[in-house]
């Protein structure tokens, strides 16, 4: 598992207006804020990602969200 801090490389915002959560986007600039733990993790994740609450766990191009009421949809452009 890698656990890489997205914010020191991505300034991240808001998708306006918020998503439907029985909805979310997915995209390659498109990532989830976990609300629980905070974590950001791309929507559509190449490698191994999981937040540290289990809330999003994914990989190989999949994300599965346990609580989509519980994430905040944000794009992601490098700094
Ligand atoms: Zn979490």
């Amino acid at each position: 598992m890698l656990n890489i801090d997205l914010r020191k490389i991505y300034n991240f915002y808001p998708v306006e207006p918020a998503p439907d959560a029985a909805n979310l986007p997915t995209g390659g600039d498109i990532y989830y804020e976990c609300l629980d733990c905070t974590t950001v993790i791309n929507s559509v994740p190449h490698i191994k990602s999981a937040c540290p609450c289990g809330n999003l766990t994914g990989g190989g191009g999949n994300l599965t969200v346990k609580h989509p009421d519980r994430v905040k949809v944000v794009k992601g452009k490098l700094k």
